[in-house]
């Protein structure tokens, strides 16, 4: 048996590759991190060779008492790295990644066609919450529920609670979803369970991009307030690709939530665990309870507040105007440039974020922002000073970006992509 560089040096160079662009780049989307040499160790194990559908104890498969050991750790610590006592809260750790998991709750809590409302993808939420245009049902979510989303105050960037309640009154949904893939500020969740209770709703977070800060106490903790807590593994957690779900044990409208949940993951949507995963995410979820992971979230926290203050001294105006989380959300409309193009200048000079829409925008394919986030190069060691170093580095690579697009005959993105030099640009 050979080692991957004899194996296939086709596929090492690739790695290799890629693993200098991660090293050189700075990485500043807000969804991605650099997880550790132990984790990847388990991801990389022989644990991927094990086929263990069912829960530790009632698998479909012999051979699977170190497995059942691994998966009951890997609860153990799930549970204790969020605080939560074994009696009240139970999770499962097997959904392949967020958006399974998502529907994975959908599918445990809902019949066809039943209502949800998710904050709109426009306004920061994400596809798994239900996104759809007026002419297209984009996400499985929207093709298998009725959602309709809830949105912005506008002019303040935070989320439109009264007109939430003012909608859900009148669409009588049966979830209501929190969370969000781009916004800077913690979710209200008294005021949401508020809103679930006078509908009879289900209320589920999704602390996807947060739940490391969750974690670490260092935002609102979502677990008070919510039935269901959804989560995926590799982005602020700093754990291998994947997802969870947190349940109460306690009926919760009538339903077993339990049973519901467990039975939708398998044999509802998936069946074999990815036992490698759960490998890599019992060892996150380990380090996850050390005082220096809270030491690395308190940074992630800091570091972004440095950047958003940067930016604004440098006269950016950001979506609500600062943050208290791991990203900030710039608003480049009012220099007359947008997302798509400064990510590109971006790019070439290794600065890796992502356009992002803003609320208000009328184009996806070229929205009016960027998102920026702190968790990666916080893992790679800046401090406030890195990151207010990086706010003037983004400011140049503004200022080259409305230079460029100056001296592009009109102002279409594709002859602005082209004069840049990446003629096979594609829009999305
Ligand atoms: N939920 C939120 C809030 C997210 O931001 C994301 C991904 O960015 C997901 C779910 C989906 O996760 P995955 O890409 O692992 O399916």
């Amino acid at each position: 048996d050979h080692g991957l560089s004899e194996a296939d040096p086709h596929v090492r160079t690739i790695i290799d590759k890629e693993k200098q662009r991660q090293f050189r780049s700075l990485e500043l989307i807000a969804s991605e991190n650099f997880t550790s040499r132990a984790v990847m160790e388990a991801v990389g194990s022989c644990l991927t060779n094990k086929y263990s559908e069912g829960l530790p104890g009632k698998r479909y498969y012999g051979g699977n008492e170190f497995i059942d050991e691994l998966e009951t750790l890997c609860q153990e610590r799930a549970l204790a790295a969020f605080r939560l006592d074994g009696k009240k809260w139970g999770v499962n750790v097997q959904p392949l990644s967020g958006s399974p998991a998502n529907f994975e709750v959908y599918t445990a809590l809902l019949n066809p066609h039943d209502r949800i409302m998710g904050l709109d993808l426009p306004h920061g939420g994400h596809l798994s919450h239900g996104f759809m245009t007026p002419r297209r049902r984009v996400s499985g979510t929207s093709i298998y529920f009725e959602s309709m989303p809830y949105r912005l105050d506008e002019s303040t960037g935070i989320v439109d609670y009264d007109m939430l309640e003012k909608s859900a009154n009148l669409f009588r949904p049966k979830l209501i979803i929190a969370g969000a893939s781009a916004y800077p500020r913690d979710f209200d969740y008294p005021r949401m369970r508020k809103i679930a209770d006078a509908v009879g709703a289900f209320l589920m977070m999704d602390m996807a991009h947060i739940s490391g800060l969750v974690a670490a106490s260092v935002v609102a903790d979502p677990f008070e307030y919510c039935d269901v807590v959804t989560t995926t593994t590799h982005k602020s957690l700093r754990g291998p690709r994947g997802g969870m779900i947190f349940f109460r044990r306690e009926p919760v409208l009538g339903v077993d939530l339990e049973s519901a949940v467990n039975n939708a993951v398998f044999p509802g949507l998936q069946g074999g665990p990815h036992n490698h995963t759960i490998g890599g995410l019992a060892v996150c979820l380990n380090y996850a309870q050390s005082p220096e992971f809270r030491a690395y979230q308190n940074k992630v926290v800091s570091n972004c507040r440095a950047l958003a203050n940067r930016l604004i001294e440098l006269g950016y105006k950001l979506v609500s105007g600062g943050t208290d989380n791991h990203l900030v959300l710039v608003d480049l409309r009012p220099l007359g440039i947008d997302g798509a193009r400064v990510e590109k200048i971006l790019d070439m000079a290794s600065i890796t974020l992502n356009k992002n829409s803003v609320p208000g925008d009328k184009s996806a394919q070229v929205p009016g922002g960027i998102r920026i986030g702190s968790p990666a190069m916080t893992t790679r060691g800046f401090t406030e000073k890195e990151f207010i170093a990086t706010a003037d580095f983004i400011h140049e690579g503004v200022k080259i970006a409305l230079e460029a697009k100056r001296s592009v005959s009109g102002s279409k993105l594709q002859d602005f992509m082209k004069f840049i030099g990446s003629p096979d640009f594609t829009l999305m």
